[in-house]
């Protein structure tokens, strides 16, 4: 039998750090990493045939849980016609048509093949069409790693302890700016500072990518009321919370409209996709039709359309998934919430939904500075307790914990009494 060590042993002589993706490397929690076989449900199991209960789902995508049957089903059969065409296909026009009538506001969309393409496409779009450079984001937010947005971004940047990369040239770093995090005031500053220059605001509605942190009430609503005074567009970067908060995204369950949306994870299905869209008086700014240049040779792949597609129809066609994500969500987060305080724990929980993070802080964390006060030695310790027992979270203190529409009582309970023995000791 192959083992996990075997695996990373040969994987760091060829692959850097071993993975194709830094925070898959187990490094800020001491391990070697689980090598993944197969995964079904609500389940992973790894090489050595240890089976874990996935708090991951991929980073978000498996909403359905692993190897739905539906979306493998065609798939399959999709795989059947050729695997690429690089040309205009009927699905596409499918899978636009289904999304831009079931997002009421989503006009129009394009496909391309990953968030962060997506988001690096709206924003050079944004800049497009307002004729402005500048761009806010705010510090933990993460919106993939084009050169732009590695500036005070979270995720696995922030789990190495890298506020900014190497290799991203200051020029391409000056015209982002950063926020704060639910703070209105250092948005409306940075308007002042640089008056009819900034293009567009960027978000994640929930910040799912420092730990999950919520919007504090009136933020969105003051981002949106601010964008609209001063010309600039309000990006939503929905690839964590879109189809997962609501069909409708962050954007439906919060009640406010973004001018841009971009899409991600779940949009694809498990497949490499991801997705920008909105108003089509800004969408039509984009190549052939306006002057907005971007392509993808493998945008729109009939694969990674199929698997996308069937599982939007799956989440469009069932509201009760949402209604059982929600009920999952309260049972877990809920329950943590409950054991952290009967058990006096210095820690803190977010949720929203079907994500939440436990912070190793006894303070709230409502932005960057707050999250970054995390005892991050103790989420190792808890992370290594879990997974003795067979229960997969991210390998970070700064990512969410995903459940799927497969996450039944029984498994979350059971989660809940491993957490209670690990507050216990
Ligand atoms: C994951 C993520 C991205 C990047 O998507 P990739 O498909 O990994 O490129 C962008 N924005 C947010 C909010 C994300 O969570």
């Amino acid at each position: 039998m192959t083992t996990s060590a075997e695996l990373m042993e040969r994987a760091v002589q060829v692959i850097p750090g071993g993975v194709n993706s830094p925070v898959r490397a187990y490094r800020s929690v001491g391990l070697t990493p689980r090598f993944i076989e197969r995964a079904d449900g609500p389940y992973v199991w790894d090489v050595e045939g240890n089976r874990y209960l996935d708090y991951i789902g991929s980073w978000g995508p498996m909403i359905l849980g692993h190897n739905n049957p539906a979306v493998r089903e065609a798939v399959v059969k999709a795989c059947e016609r050729g695997m690429s065409f690089g040309a205009a296909t009927e699905l596409e026009v499918e899978i636009a048509e289904f999304i831009c009538s079931t997002v009421p506001h989503i006009e129009m969309i394009r496909m391309v093949n990953s968030g962060t393409e997506a988001v690096m496409s709206a924003l050079r779009l944004a800049r497009g069409f307002t004729g402005r450079d500048k761009i806010v984001k705010f510090a933990g937010n993460y919106h993939g790693h084009s050169d732009c947005m590695l500036v005070a971004a979270g995720s696995g940047v922030m789990t190495a302890g890298v506020p900014d990369s190497a290799g991203v040239p200051a020029g391409c770093a000056q015209d982002t700016l950063t926020a704060t995090y639910n703070n209105l005031d250092s948005v409306r500053a940075l308007f002042d500072e640089n008056p009819g220059q900034i293009a567009a605001v960027i978000v994640e509605p929930v910040a799912a990518n420092m730990g999950v942190v919520l919007p504090a009430p009136g933020f969105l609503e003051g981002l949106r009321a601010l964008c609209d005074e001063q010309g600039a567009l309000l990006v939503f970067d929905e690839v964590i919370c879109g189809f997962r908060l609501a069909y409708g995204g962050a954007a439906e369950r919060f009640g406010i409209t973004p001018d841009l949306v971009t899409y991600g994870k779940i949009i694809g299905g498990g497949m490499p996709v991801g997705a920008f869209g909105g108003h089509h008086d800004i969408m039509e700014r984009m190549a052939p039709v306006g002057p907005v240049y971007q392509a993808g040779t493998l945008s729109g792949n009939p694969i990674a359309m199929t698997a996308g597609f069937v599982q939007l129809k799956e989440l469009h066609g069932h509201p009760e998934i949402y209604d059982r994500l929600n009920q999952a969500g309260e049972r877990l987060f809920g329950g943590i919430a409950h054991l952290l305080e009967q058990y006096e724990a210095p820690c803190t929980i977010n949720h929203v939904g079907s994500i939440g993070s436990t912070f190793f802080t006894p303070d709230p964390v409502t932005d960057y500075a707050s999250a970054k006060t995390s005892d991050t030695e103790a989420f190792a310790r808890y992370f290594r307790f879990m997974l003795d027992r067979g229960f997969a979270l991210a390998p970070s203190q700064f990512e969410a914990m995903f459940i799927s529409a497969m996450h039944d009582d029984a498994a979350i309970d059971e989660t809940l009494d491993a957490i209670e023995t690990f507050l216990k000791m």
